[in-house]
């Protein structure tokens, strides 16, 4: 029987570290310890929140009426292999950086511009995690999860995830309803590309490097991420605070005729990616002093918690910026991280 605790402080497990105090949470030390934790939160009436590591979770600082679960089981196992790949199962508690590692370790290519990013295994599928050209949903095969509306285990295909950019069907009509319990991926086993980034290609460059191994390549994404992120160890954050907007072609034409030097990306669907930290920084706010919170000097989409934040100054100050976009460029900003109260 898995212990279960009542009124655990929240803020340890948000790299923003605030947060009021959880009215129930348990850790399943097995997929198996699931269905009675469930069972006890619907006996109770209360909805279940699944802790990751909190980079993208920004709590209330009340108390909340919740019942949260996290998940303690981490194995990686590799389950097939041939000439070109490998099919791999990761457990849902298993740090996403550390199933870089191992991958990128044994010469398997599919994840290592994905380096670096904090979290678990668990909540990648849930906003289809991306950085510098690659993203969960390319080497998704299948997401185990308990259905908690079924009661039962449930195995999804990567066509039933709808998976888009920072977008699935876990925050969307799938949201709340499934508890990730573990991943399946497919990597490749022939040489990598170069990550068509810049910034990346230079430094590859710069060190001679024109067949760059996965190892060059995921020591040069971390040292990049380490220039412009700020680490939440020392700056309480949760990376991107704003979705990069996705906005017509015709929009996007109209921004970059009065703006030249906006970042604006192909996206999928003949949609134009706009950069939102230009947009914040552009509006002046790059290292803005709000009330306890600070917009990062490097990255503006980076909101930093003085340690003294409340919920209120946060949703405040996100509903200022927002506020100031869409005053200047006609633009609205999405909040990407959870907010739980
Ligand atoms: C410095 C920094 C840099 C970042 N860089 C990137 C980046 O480059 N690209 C990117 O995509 N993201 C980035 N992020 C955001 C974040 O790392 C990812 O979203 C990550 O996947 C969150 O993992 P987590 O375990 O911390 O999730 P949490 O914040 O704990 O949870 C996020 C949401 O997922 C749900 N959830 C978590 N686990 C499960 C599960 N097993 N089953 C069901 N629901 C679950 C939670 O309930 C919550 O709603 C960054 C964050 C930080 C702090």
């Amino acid at each position: 029987m898995t212990p279960i605790l009542e009124n655990i402080p929240l803020a340890p497990h948000s790299t923003f570290r605030l947060g009021g105090l959880a009215r129930y949470f348990a850790e399943a030390g097995s997929p198996a310890a699931i269905p009675e934790l469930v069972a006890f939160a619907q006996k109770k009436n209360l909805p279940i929140h699944v802790l990751g590591e909190g980079s993208n979770t920004i709590f209330s600082d009340a108390a909340i009426n919740k019942f949260f679960l996290k998940l303690g089981f981490d194995a990686i196992r590799e389950i097939r292999k041939d000439q070109t790949e490998v099919v791999i199962e990761i457990e849902a508690g298993v740090s996403w950086d550390k199933a870089v590692a191992w991958s990128v370790e044994r010469g398997y290519q599919g994840i290592e511009t994905l380096s670096g990013i904090p979290g678990t295994v668990g909540a990648a599928p849930i906003q289809n995690i991306g950085a510098y050209g690659q993203e969960f949903a390319n080497v998704a095969v299948e997401i185990r999860a308990y259905d908690i509306e079924s009661s039962s285990p449930i195995v999804l295909r990567p066509k039933d995830c709808e998976f888009g950019y920072r977008i699935s069907v876990f925050k969307k009509s799938g949201r709340g309803r499934y508890i990730i319990t573990g991943v399946t991926i497919r990597l490749s086993l022939l040489p990598p590309a170069i990550p068509a980034y810049p910034g990346i290609k230079e430094k590859l460059a710069s060190e001679g490097i024109s067949s760059p191994s996965l190892q060059d390549i995921r020591r040069i994404i971390l040292a990049t991420r380490a220039e412009k992120l700020p680490d939440p160890r020392k700056y309480p954050n949760v990376g991107s605070f704003f979705e990069n907007p996705l906005i017509s072609q015709a929009q996007a034409e109209k921004l970059k005729r009065n703006y030249p030097n906006l970042p604006i990306f192909p996206a999928s669907g003949g949609k134009a990616k706009v950069s939102a930290g230009w947009l914040i920084d552009a509006c002046g706010l790059k290292e803005k002093d709000f009330d306890h919170l600070h917009v990062d000097k490097r990255n503006a989409l980076v909101l930093v918690n003085d340690g003294s934040a409340t919920f209120q100054t946060v949703i405040e100050t996100a509903q200022e910026i927002i506020k100031s976009v869409r005053t200047k460029f006609g633009i609205e900003l999405e909040i990407e991280p959870d907010l739980v109260s």
